[in-house]
């Protein structure tokens, strides 16, 4: 979303070395972790800790000082934009500061490091809208089913066909959000 040319102090080598942060976006989902909410990315699979920076992964076989290289696909990834193609955009939007060695690409970045700054938008994972009425959307988990509903298809689809679900756990998408937002410090206009 933003780069200032002052934030680059070396590009000596391939990649430009930030020390403040540019922020991008990112696509999240939730995960109910030892009674916790987590936040992890959809494609990695990496969980993001809290209150520490996440470090891209280093293949141990390059050299130093990492090989975010715009030929590697190392990397923590955002994009410049809201990235609404159709598998994604079902996924937690948010945006992410970024810094460290960076690639910059067409349509997003590679980082060294990132860190959670907000969390924009929640969609159903039915219908794909973003979730406006919080108080009454949920968050369902269960071995077999993990998804968020908004409040129209908690009515339609959930409510009326409670034995296909079994014994789901159901929680409160704004008990769910205020913990994210406790834990990982972020920001979040949601609530
Ligand atoms: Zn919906």
């Amino acid at each position: 979303m933003s780069s200032a040319k002052f934030n680059v102090i070396d590009n000596n080598v391939d990649g430009l070395l930030y020390i403040n942060p540019i922020v991008s976006f990112k696509r999240f989902r939730i995960k109910n972790s030892s009674g916790g909410w987590v936040l992890h990315s959809p494609l990695q699979g990496d969980l993001w800790p809290f209150k520490i920076a996440l470090k891209a992964y280093i293949d141990k076989t390059s050299k130093p000082p990492c090989d975010i290289t715009r030929d590697s696909s190392v990397g923590i990834y955002s994009t410049k934009n809201t990235c609404n193609d159709d598998y994604l955009s079902r996924y937690i939007l948010g945006t992410i500061y970024s810094w460290g060695r960076i690639i910059e690409h067409e349509n997003g970045y590679r980082s060294e490091f990132a860190y959670i700054k907000s969390i924009e938008s929640i969609p159903c994972s039915i219908c794909c809208i973003s979730i406006k009425d919080i108080d009454n959307s949920f968050y369902l988990d269960s071995p077999g089913c993990v998804a968020i509903l908004c409040s129209s298809c908690y009515t339609t689809q959930y409510r009326y066909s409670k034995s296909l679900f079994g014994s789901i756990e159901k929680y409160p998408i704004r008990a769910v959000l205020e913990s994210l937002v406790y834990s990982y410090g972020l920001e979040c206009f949601l609530l």
